[in-house]
């Protein structure tokens, strides 16, 4: 997949933009040497703007248009330093609008469908990015915002909502509320639309199966609009990108070189039409592929897998370099598991060490599948973990991402 003429000259008037702006990321440009941008090769020499440079720009430097015509701001959710703060324009809020409502539409809902937000209201462009595109579609929607389970239950129960909107790991919750209240005949969900955070195969088939329900992949970051930017149509052959608002292209990590359709890399995104704070290929640092060929839907939309993981995210353990989707994975090959685990590393007498803490219940010798995790692990992936088996229920669940992998070498 190569950009096209029309987005190279999106692009191209994106840059002109920026640089008549002069705001933080124009000034870079022109330090650049950088005036436009004409070929393919020319684009791919464009140099990267990276979440630091975000931050320096920080509160309002990426402000590319006159003050009077920013309508909004939103931030990203930083847990550590200076946030990043995105201005919008009434453009860029209408078109993050549309994207959004096509994703409803690319995952079957309609303006009859009532739709559960359950993801955070507020600085962030979480809540308010799945309720703009559901009011273009027209559906009713139901604001929760996250938290008091109680509450949640009873709307869904009393409002017949039939799509719900959360993270992977509220969702669980939700499902194990669910089932543990013997109320699901009393729930209307049809379809799930889930954002915002990796997960694993096993988890999604929980998910389902327990809400009976069909689930999509929503794909976005503050930084390019917010969530809404793609998804899985119902064929679930990967997520559709919206190409005429982004540009998305795959590179090496280390060298920054485009890779082949199909290969693995960190996702770089350029917004071709936006006003508020447009940004010229953006490291997302997530890490997925282009899916080559078209999809059984039709749609010439291109496609992305679901996101394997952060290129930061990559741990050396012993010398040996590991995702912790490598571990989930094998933790999924063992049926008497629970979808829930936990990845410690540490730093202890001059080795790092890897600590996997998994779920199951008290039908299994927790000694021996322990022993047998941890030999699988050293057979696919070269080193030895501690495996620690608790019951089932004991591993934290929680309300906003999961903090699955904890790195006690750096607190
Ligand atoms: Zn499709």
């Amino acid at each position: 997949m190569k950009i096209n003429e029309l987005q190279l000259s999106q692009v191209n008037n994106q840059i002109e933009r920026l640089i008549a702006a002069d705001n933080f990321y124009g000034k870079k440009l022109k330090e650049a040497g950088i005036t436009g941008v004409k070929t393919v090769e020319e684009f791919e020499a464009l140099p990267f703007s990276e979440k630091q440079d975000l931050r320096d720009a920080y509160p309002l430097g990426l402000m590319a248009v006159p003050e009077e015509e920013v309508v909004r701001i939103h931030s990203s959710s930083g847990t550590t330093g200076t946030p990043v703060i995105i201005p919008y324009t009434a453009k860029d809020v209408d078109d993050w609008g549309e994207m959004f409502k096509r994703c409803y539409e690319f995952a079957g809902i309609t303006n009859k469908d009532r739709i559960h937000i359950t993801p955070g209201y507020g600085l962030w462009t979480a809540g308010i990015g799945f309720q703009n595109g559901a009011e273009k579609l027209g559906a009713m929607v139901i604001p929760m915002g996250p938290g008091n389970t109680n509450k949640q239950l009873q709307m869904m129960m009393d409002m017949g909502s039939t799509v719900l909107c959360a993270t992977s790991s509220y969702a669980l919750l939700l499902a194990e509320e669910i089932e543990k209240r013997g109320i699901k005949d009393q729930i209307h969900l049809k379809k799930g639309v889930i954002g915002s955070e990796r997960w694993g195969e096993k988890m999604r088939k929980r998910i389902s199966t327990e809400l009976g329900i069909e689930l999509y992949d929503i794909y976005g970051l503050t930084e390019i609009y917010g969530p809404g930017i793609g998804i899985n149509c119902k064929y679930d052959t990967g997520m559709h990108i919206w190409d005429d608002y982004i540009y998305l292209e795959i590179i090496d990590p280390i060298t920054g070189k485009n890779v082949p359709d199909g290969e693995f890399g960190e996702i770089v995104i350029t917004t071709l039409v936006k006003e508020g704070a447009p940004l010229i290929r953006y490291r997302t640092h997530d890490i997925s592929r282009i899916i080559p060929g078209e999809c059984p839907c039709g749609s010439k939309y291109p496609r992305i897998d679901v996101i394997q993981g952060r290129s930061d995210d990559m741990m050396k353990i012993k010398g040996v370099n590991v995702f912790p989707k490598q571990i989930e994975e094998i933790l999924a090959s063992f049926p008497e598991l629970s979808s829930e685990y936990q990845i410690r590393i540490s730093h202890l007498d001059g080795r790092d060490t890897m600590r996997i803490y998994v779920e199951t219940n008290g039908h299994v010798d927790f000694l021996e599948i322990a022993g047998r995790i941890a030999e699988t692990v050293k057979s696919k992936i070269g080193f030895t973990p501690l495996v620690k088996v608790v019951e089932l229920g004991v591993l934290p669940r929680s309300e906003k991402k999961s903090k699955r992998v904890i790195d006690e070498r750096y607190e």
